[in-house]
């Protein structure tokens, strides 16, 4: 089987760009939807970063939430995880947040799942009573040593989201599979897992914080524009200082009704 080509641009994307104006940066518009091959991967390295960002301190591997002949495995997985996660508050412990991403078994005998998670410690055999009175199967939970990128790369491998370069499209990576597997989504996560100090963030929010704290808060301005203006806009100096006073401007203004 040949694998597939890796798209340069987006197939369901304006024919316009996006200019960051500090940077001279010109991106290609995109649609953004997980089910465009070449979006899911780009859209998975943000989650990715959120996912990081969300500081999660543990990785717990869930085996057998859902068996090879299950017709809907991830609606199977999701309620098993409920159930784990009720169990271990009623033997008295707190499960903490989790993110999670469902997967199939390399040897097709069932669904597993990567979950990364933040808060108490949960010792392995308390983990291992609750996956038992849950019908999974035995579960594995490790400290997380180095944070970082590696983190949210053991959770998404699925999605060919490993690396942060601009690695769009990974020829060898199923990710259209992986997000079959799980019901359309890129992951999972109980309510609290996407926080910043306790205050708990929408995940494109959460995303956008992430996406801000790699480049370091540099200064933004982003404009739309047709991809033949591009050149222009970046070689005129007063229009793109003009341009990038008005979008700080716009951000003031609508930071101004939000508060
Ligand atoms: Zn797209």
């Amino acid at each position: 089987m040949e694998p597939p080509k890796a798209l340069s641009a987006c197939p369901y994307g304006s024919k316009r760009v996006v200019i960051e104006l500090y940077s001279g940066s010109v991106y290609p518009d995109r649609c953004r939807s997980s089910q465009c091959p070449y979006c899911l991967p780009l859209n998975a390295r943000r989650r990715c970063l959120a996912i990081t960002y969300a500081g999660p301190q543990r990785m717990i591997r869930l085996s057998l939430l859902a068996g090879e002949s299950d017709e809907n495995p991830c609606a199977t997985a999701l309620t098993r995880v409920g159930l784990v996660r009720r169990n271990l508050k009623r033997m008295g412990l707190e499960p903490g947040e989790w993110s999670f991403t469902i997967e199939k078994n390399p040897k097709e005998t069932g669904f597993h799942a990567h979950c990364l998670q933040r808060g108490t410690s949960i010792p392995q055999a308390v983990l291992q009573e609750a996956c038992v009175r849950a019908g999974a199967g035995f579960p594995y939970i490790n400290s997380i040593k180095r944070q970082g990128i590696w983190t949210s790369r053991y959770g998404l491998k699925g999605f060919g989201a490993d690396g942060y370069g601009l690695k769009a499209f990974r020829p060898n990576g199923d990710a259209r599979e992986a997000l079959r597997i799980n019901n359309g989504r890129m992951e999972h996560h109980s309510r609290g897992f996407f926080a910043i100090d306790g205050t708990v963030m929408r995940v494109r929010e959460m995303e956008r914080e992430a996406l801000a704290a790699m480049n370091e808060y540099k200064r933004v301005a982003y404009i739309g524009a047709s991809a033949s203006s591009a050149a222009s806009i970046l070689a005129d100096t007063r229009l793109r200082d003009r341009l990038t006073k008005e979008v700080n401007r716009r951000s003031v203004g609508k930071l101004r009704a939000m508060v």
